[in-house]
């Protein structure tokens, strides 16, 4: 070949931060400012849902469902929000096109490792208050001892009363912890693995240690919790068996380094690529030809089980409500084209290479944070088992989309192989005929109480959902 020009055909992604001048630069850190604030707000899918919901109503987005029971009549061009048993939420801003040609899809997850109570979560101890929790998702159960502790969720009263609960982060507000063992007397302890020095069943957030003391003698510290639920909510500890109660930390969200260039805070897998997401959609305002959408998610942290899950038919119904809504032709074939022609990224987030733990990654195949949005062609693990090994003909459609909006991305896979590994929502995306790849911003310290990105990956990811949404 002749001309050769070498910068053409090499491949070394560079920092994003290196690239941008400083009015550039500046757009990027005040988006970041934009995101630490959602962080802030929302601390459980629930909340995340609520959040997308109002911002989308605010745009102009209509219920979906009030298309399905005929209040209101479908119109090509026009934006509907359709929200899943108030965790999970898809936005789409419909196309001219039929939706049977196929749609294009962004996929997050708006769930978030954690820690939940249990069914019968309050007892006392030796003079503590204490509630049992079950941990969700993947967790190092040590990482989640001696720090803040918010608690956040519903309960549903037996006249079928939604009371949400909220203690944690207001500045009158009590906060929780679970205590850890001092390390004078800690030799037994750190004799374990990391995984076994705290038990699950030690995971007990301590609630108090003053008992009621009220007329009828009832001077016990877990009526004294039960109490003030009554007084505060009025709940009782029936109610307990009807609630969603979500233990997580404390920390607010805020920027990182004397640059500012990174986000610190909890659950930024995935409530980043929700965010970026959810920004990229609302940014659209042009005339779509295909009909764009993104997809929140619940339960990804837990295998995507449940009916707010991927792996339920939710998603599915909402693709044959909306062909039906097109053209109120009862088919399922419509609804088969138009998932078998779909094309979606799934917006979740992979591992950012961390040079203090260097031997977990294969240097040459990893996420660098800064580098801008990162793709990972497959997930899984032990030979790419449990994984969608996207297809080379879809990548290069998306790259070609990255390269011509000037979007920075690498690709990469998760870390050192036969290490561990991990999914997404993409396999079971892919059973449904879409093509798909995993894409979306490198995380640091994934699955901790305190998550880190970069600023930078998360503007250039947003962006590139934008252009995927519009120009797929
Ligand atoms: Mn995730
Ligand atoms: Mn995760």
């Amino acid at each position: 070949m002749a001309d050769k020009n070498l910068n053409e055909i090499q491949f070394n992604p560079v920092s994003a931060w290196e690239t941008m001048d400083e009015t550039k630069t500046k757009d990027v850190l005040n988006f970041g400012e934009g995101y630490i604030d959602f962080l802030n707000q929302v601390h459980t899918e629930r909340q995340s849902a609520d959040f997308i919901i109002t911002k989308a109503k605010e745009s102009g987005y209509d219920d979906f469902n009030d298309v399905i029971t005929g209040k209101i009549k479908f119109v090509p061009g026009n934006k509907y929000y359709y929200c899943i048993h108030g965790k999970s939420v898809i936005l789409a801003a419909t196309g001219s096109e039929d939706p049977a040609n196929g749609v294009n899809i962004v996929g997050s997850h708006i769930d978030a490792p954690r820690l939940d109570f249990k069914p019968n979560p309050f007892y006392e101890d030796n003079g503590f208050g204490y509630a049992k929790t079950h941990y969700y998702g993947g967790i190092k159960k040590y990482q989640w001892t001696a720090i803040p502790l918010m608690l956040k969720g519903v309960v549903f009263t037996n006249d079928g009363k939604k009371i949400d609960i909220s203690i944690g982060d207001k500045p009158e507000d009590p906060m929780f912890t679970i205590t850890d063992l001092l390390p004078h007397l800690a030799a037994d302890q750190m004799k374990k693995g990391a995984s076994e020095f705290i038990p699950a069943e030690n995971l007990n957030i301590l609630l108090g240690s003053m008992p009621l003391n009220d007329e009828e003698g009832n001077g016990s510290i877990k009526a004294y919790i039960i109490n003030y639920l009554y007084e505060k909510y009025g709940i009782v500890q029936r109610d307990m068996a009807t609630a969603e109660i979500e233990v997580v930390p404390a920390f607010k969200a805020c920027s990182i380094g004397f640059d500012k260039s990174f986000t610190g805070g909890y659950g930024q897998d995935d409530r980043v690529c929700a965010y970026a997401s959810l920004m990229g959609i609302l940014d659209i305002n042009e005339p779509l030809k295909k009909t764009a959408i993104c997809y929140f998610s619940d339960k990804e942290e837990v295998g995507s089980m449940g009916n707010t899950g991927a792996r339920s038919v939710a998603f599915n119904n909402f693709i044959a409500e909306l062909c039906y809504a097109y053209d109120n032709k009862d088919s399922e074939i419509r609804t088969r084209r138009a998932l078998a022609s779909s094309n979606m990224l799934s917006a979740d987030v992979s591992a950012g290479f961390d040079p203090n733990f260097a031997e977990a990654f294969d240097k040459t195949n990893c996420a660098y944070i800064s580098r801008g949005v990162a793709m990972e062609k497959y997930t899984g693990s032990r030979g790419k088992s449990g994984a969608s090994d996207a297809n080379p003909e879809f990548i290069a459609k998306v790259v070609n989309i990255f390269n011509k909006a000037g979007v920075p991305w690498q690709i990469s896979e998760m870390g050192r192989m036969d290490l561990g590994g991990g999914g997404t929502i993409a396999q079971f995306m892919a059973d449904l005929g879409i093509n798909i790849i995993d894409c979306g911003v490198p995380v640091l310290s994934m699955h901790a109480p305190f998550e880190v990105t970069s600023k930078a990956d998360l503007y250039w990811t947003y962006k590139a959902y934008y252009e995927f949404m519009i120009n797929m």
